[in-house]
């Protein structure tokens, strides 16, 4: 029986990439749910071909459209908030994808979660803000939360026939983005469109900045620390510019087990969707030949200084990574903006973790109040 999917932000970069997995494997997947933020055309092309049994758009001036271009169908259709989050929940779903960009990820999260619905969760800021209350939820309703990132299915997928081995390291590669070894005084001076173009992979605006600043590999720790319980300190960063190791596992041993691959996104999403069976592709195989090295080197720290941050962040807990999640949210999209220059995120984000009270085991009222208390603080000091 095919597999029920809600796809929880279908018209971005993650969305539109697990579409193409379930085109090519319209025998294993159905199509119950596709959400949208603002992009109403794109949903509606997309409701037309999938069909699926409802759709919502978050932007509630939409949904007139919206309920217009899709009124002689089949298809349920809804909007706001709420509604997105509801819909990740939805009854007949198996699977809900979570492919939300940034905090308005977690609600929609939670709300599969607590409805039992098994989450492919590409979305790594509800894990970062909330990672306790997410896997928390997910052991007591017996769900799985399959990672979607790419060095997050890598190492998922290294652990694969290890459940009785306790990783002893987690390396998580990236490839350093595009200004890796550029000064301080270089950043100041990169542009969004520079910082936009990353060298390895082709992503959301938001991630393609966090992987230019490594506050995306930040980010990724902690979503490392809460996926596979392995503290902070054991997680180590790589740089590794090729992007074809997508992360690693040591074990006590001493051995380390890789993942490997061209990198594309549709791999890991397909990974996650069909879990616990792969699935054919025909995504474009790695060629030993044509790759002669494969390269390693520390991160910098110094002139990159969100991935400190959020070791930091982590290290302290509570809302802590709620801070410097949010706080982060504003930076990029100061800097997408203009209004603010590349090497001035970090700095803001500092002022946010140094400026807000901090409380040590956060509700989920408490997570979205310290968001928005955080986002109108960052907004003030920019
Ligand atoms: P995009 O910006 O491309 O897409 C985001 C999606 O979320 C869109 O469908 C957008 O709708 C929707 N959306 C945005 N804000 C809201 C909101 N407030 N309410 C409801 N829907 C909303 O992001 P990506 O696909 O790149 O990334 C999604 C998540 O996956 C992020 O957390 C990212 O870190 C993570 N990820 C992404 C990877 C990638 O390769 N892209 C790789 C690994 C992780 P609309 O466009 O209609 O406004």
């Amino acid at each position: 029986m095919a597999k029920r999917i809600a796809i929880i932000g279908s018209t971005g970069s993650i969305g539109c990439q697990a579409l193409d997995v379930i085109r090519s494997h319209a025998d294993q997947f159905q199509v119950e749910v596709l959400t949208a933020g603002n992009n109403v055309n794109l949903l509606i092309e997309q409701a037309t071909e999938f069909l699926p049994n409802a759709v919502a758009i978050a932007n509630e001036h939409h949904w007139e459209r919206l309920r217009e271009a899709l009124k002689h169908l089949p298809v349920k259709v809804f909007s706001g908030n709420e509604a997105v989050a509801d819909l990740a929940a939805f009854d007949t779903v198996d699977l809900s994808l979570v492919a939300i960009v940034g905090f308005a990820g977690l609600m929609p999260t939670l709300k599969a979660i607590r409805n039992s619905k098994h989450v492919a969760l590409a979305n790594k800021e509800a894990l970062v803000v909330a990672g306790e209350l997410v896997t928390r939820l997910a052991w007591e309703h017996k769900v799985s939360v399959l990672p979607v990132d790419s060095e997050h299915s890598a190492i998922f997928q290294c652990l694969a026939g290890e459940r009785l081995n306790k990783p002893e390291r987690l390396i998580l590669t990236g490839s350093g983005g595009p200004f890796r070894g550029m000064s301080r005084e270089e950043l100041r001076h990169v542009n969004p469109s520079q910082a936009l173009q990353h060298p390895t992979w082709r992503m959301g605006d938001k991630i393609t900045i966090d992987s230019a600043s490594l506050m995306n590999k930040g980010l990724e720790m902690i979503e490392a620390h809460w996926l596979f319980s392995v503290p902070p300190g054991k997680i180590e960063v790589v740089i590794h510019p090729q992007s074809i190791i997508h992360s690693m596992v040591e074990f006590c041993d001493g051995s380390v087990k890789a993942q490997m691959g061209i990198p594309d996104m549709r791999l890991p999403i397909q990974y996650a969707l069909g879990y616990p069976f792969r699935l054919s592709s025909d995504f474009k195989r790695f060629d030993f030949s044509k790759f002669s090295e494969l390269t390693f080197s520390p991160p910098d720290t110094e002139n990159f200084r969100n991935l400190a941050l959020a070791y930091e962040a982590i290290a302290r807990g509570g809302n802590c990574p709620c801070v410097l999640n949010a706080a982060n949210e504003v930076a990029v999209a100061a800097f997408l903006a203009g209004r603010i220059s590349f090497d001035a995120m970090p700095d803001l984000i500092n002022k946010c973790i140094r400026k807000i009270s901090y409380v040590s085991n956060p509700s989920v009222e408490d997570y979205q109040l310290i968001d928005s208390e955080t986002r109108q603080l960052a907004t003030s000091l920019l």
